[in-house]
């Protein structure tokens, strides 16, 4: 782990030795805000007193190395407090209004904010009771995605607490091999995901860079110990290769830049992974793995020094990148060059003012630490950088489906952008892969609404291109009435908010529409999972689940379907669910075998997957306990269990119309039910048969469920005979004694 480049130099191994480590970092608080510091680590060291992390060590080492993190970065005094405390009020009795009471405001609502992000209820609302359909990947996808909506309505709120949780994060991250292996690679996973694109948003660098190189070494530990060795190997000559060019440099830049600080970096192991394994380049073609960066006063004076490298090197085509003129969308600026070194061995410059660096490397924490205040300095560009906060909230607003937030965190997020010109000469940054409808709606609402067609660089193209930097795109549009977006679209958009405002145009414009989709639809589905319902059934049983979609009539649920807010085959398992109580409380009970004591699991029977669900056994085969058994997803009537070898089962399942509906089934090991069993006997008739083998079962005390004979046409007779049996064994032993009896030639067990 030793070449994660850590941000912070914050080892510490008592809580002693972190708390005077913390304090050492808080030089420009007053003796106020020192005082309550140390107060809010004697509460929460009393809070945690009796726990222990994973590690072994006493709880408090959490919090007060989340609290360092917090401090390093340059935050007030409510933040580090927040950090102090962002775990006594989830984990132990204190409760938010103790810590009102004893730090304020402004501590308590942070902590609150960092609570309420934690309680993700470890199932949905009511799926306790009905966890019937419900497949737990996608329970934990939609508990995530509803998680960081909380997130992001935390962060709107105050973005303090956002920072905290990263910094949370990244501690948690950092002592995450105490974890379990499967629960390790979820976390990093979920950081590399989310936390991450979110610190990389609000431009705290060395939490992002930190973060992913911890995902990395978890997710991709051979790669990750690949790239440092390949980094170890050659970090010795190329430092002195990188030390060399930097003091030339710096003597060439310092004749018109006398106060030009030029220094060297290397990349991350991420930025290197990510290079080697998504743009497939081999570790030596990745020409900035070095870079020399060269911070200055002015924006002048970048320029300027560019024209320095760009005299001393022979710079590399296509490599150049202005993202002064052209801030990314974090806000982050700077130049970017690629040059020719000694040996032709190629290595990136970065060019930026204090200012610039200042954003590039704490971005929205810079307020705290530069102590710009949250209305002071530059807070337009704060402005800019939350705006995307808004804009999720604003996208998902209009979608019912929580998940697309996690979709749009992975995609508009992460992925690169490239910068795209109006005919006027306007830039816009778009995520890569944007196509000339994102570019439309990134324009103008009523633009996209209005496209028929674009233009790049002067010629047609297409409605799916895809747009590059520097291409001049011009949208084509008509004043047609009515024209509007087309649904196939949303299959060719790549950013949410052309998606968000696509959708939305549906739902104001089409309404009518909407609804005959959305009910054709609905009753395609309900055909396809074969949902009857009649007509006094259909309505309350559809506003139920109307309600619970948050539309207030039917004809609004049908509405959102069609317009695409609302995903039915999404909802279809819980319907389905819906469905399955429906008729369960409207039939009669079917055929159930005699119960005699109730179980845990019904019937005796565990179906994989789904607990609680009516179960009958076929009459077919009628399974005993020991057979090998299966189950079928009836219409309407629960699961029926037949063995594994009934005739009416297929042989081959996979081959079977339906191999959806068959699922696995076993006997519950306790099972304490009696079983209906048919056995045909075959028999010699004579007199006082059927009085030697009802006396025989009367002796083994086994009830005669049923009993009938059947002359045969070779002068035998059949005995039909229904026993209650508990299970193959019993069957066996009665089996036999039914043989040992004079006359018996041979048994069978019907239906298998
Ligand atoms: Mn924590």
């Amino acid at each position: 782990m030793r070449n994660v480049p850590k941000a912070f130099d914050d080892k510490f191994k008592s809580p002693q030795e972190g708390f005077d480590l913390l304090i050492s970092q808080l030089g420009e608080f007053s003796e106020d805000e020192l005082n309550a510091v140390k107060k809010a680590y004697e509460f929460a060291s009393e809070a945690h007193k009796n726990q222990t992390r994973l590690s072994g060590e006493p709880y408090i080492m959490h919090p007060l190395a989340v609290s360092v993190i917090i401090a390093s970065l340059g935050m007030d005094c409510a933040s580090v407090i927040a950090a102090m405390l962002h775990d006594t009020v989830e984990d132990t009795g204190v409760t938010v209004e103790d810590i009102r009471t004893e730090f304020g405001e402004t501590a308590a609502e942070l902590v609150d904010g960092l609570t309420k992000i934690k309680n993700v209820p470890t199932k949905t609302e009511d799926a306790a009771e009905d966890a019937v359909w419900l497949d737990p990947t996608r329970v934990k996808q939609q508990q995530q995605a509803e998680n960081i909506r909380k997130m992001l309505l935390a962060m709107n709120k105050d973005i303090r607490v956002i920072i905290v949780k990263l910094a949370d994060r990244l501690h948690n991250m950092r002592t995450l091999m105490f974890k379990p292996e499967q629960r390790r690679r979820e976390i990093a996973l979920e950081t590399i995901e989310i936390y991450a694109p979110i610190a990389h948003r609000l431009g705290i660098r060395p939490i992002k860079d930190e973060l992913e190189d911890l995902s990395i070494s978890y997710l991709d530990p051979v790669a990750y110990k690949e790239i440092c060795d390949s980094l170890e190997k050659q970090s010795r000559s190329r430092r002195e290769f990188l030390d060399d060019i930097q003091e030339r440099i710096a003597v060439r830049a310092r004749e018109i830049v006398p106060n030009a600080q030029v220094s060297g970096r290397i990349k991350s192991a991420h930025g290197i992974y990510r290079k080697m394994y998504m743009q497939n380049k081999n570790f030596d073609q990745i020409y900035d793995i070095y870079a020399v960066r060269i911070i200055v006063d002015t924006v002048i004076d970048c320029y300027n020094c560019l024209g320095i490298i760009h005299d001393m090197f022979t710079p590399i085509p296509g490599r150049f990148k202005d993202y002064i003129s052209n801030p990314k969308a974090n806000m982050y600026q700077s130049l970017h060059t690629t040059v020719l070194g000694r040996e032709g061995i190629p290595f990136e410059v970065q060019i930026r003012t204090w200012e610039m660096h200042r954003t590039a490397e704490y971005g929205i924490a810079a307020h705290w630490k530069y102590k710009l205040g949250i209305n002071g300095g530059n807070s337009d560009l704060d402005e800019r950088r939350l705006s995307w906060v808004r804009q999720l909230l604003e996208n998902q607003k209009d979608s019912e489906d929580v998940e697309d937030i996690v979709n749009t965190i992975k995609t508009d997020l992460v992925t690169e952008e490239v910068y795209v010109f109006t005919p006027k000469g306007e830039v816009f940054s778009m995520p890569m892969g944007s196509t000339v409808i994102d570019f439309a709606y990134a324009i103008h609402s009523e633009v996209g609404n209005k496209m028929v067609g674009a233009k790049v660089d002067g010629k047609i193209v297409p409605i799916d291109y895809k747009v590059n930097t520097g291409e001049i795109v011009e949208i084509i549009t008509s004043s047609q009435q009515g024209k509007g977006p087309s649904r196939d679209w949303l299959n060719i958009v790549k950013t949410s908010q052309a998606r968000s405002k696509i959708k939305q145009w549906y739902k104001r414009e089409k309404r009518e529409e909407n609804i005959e989709t959305g009910k054709a639809e609905t009753e395609r589905e309900f055909r396809r999972n074969f949902i009857r319902l009649t007509d006094e059934e259909f309505t309350p049983f559809l506003e139920k689940i109307a309600v619970r979609q948050h539309c207030k009539t039917v004809d609004d649920f049908y509405a959102a379907i069609g317009y695409g807010g609302i995903s039915l085959t999404k909802l279809m398992p819980r319907i389905k669910e819906d469905y399955l109580k429906l008729t369960k409380l409207n039939e009669p009970p079917v055929i159930k075998p005699p119960v005699k004591k109730k179980t845990k699991s019904k019937e005796g029977v565990i179906v994989e997957g789904i607990d609680n669900c009516l179960i009958k056994f076929s009459r077919c085969c009628n399974p005993l306990p020991g057979d090998e058994i299966i189950g079928f997803i009836t219409r309407g009537h629960g699961v029926s269990i037949h063995t594994r070898k009934c005739t009416n089962v297929p042989e081959d399942i996979s081959e079977a119309a339906e191999p959806e509906r068959w699922i696995k089934a076993y006997w519950d090991k306790n099972v304490k039910e009696e079983f209906k069993c048919t056995l045909q006997l075959t028999c010699l008739n004579r007199i006082g048969l059927l009085a030697d083998i009802s006396g025989m079962l009367a002796n083994m005390h086994l009830n005669i469920n049923e009993i009938s004979t059947r002359p045969t046409k070779d002068g035998r007779v059949s005995i039909f005979l229904t026993v209650s049996l508990n299970g193959i064994e019993h069957l066996n032993t009665t089996v036999k004694k039914l043989e040992a009896i004079q006359g018996v030639l041979a048994i069978e067990r019907t239906g298998i």
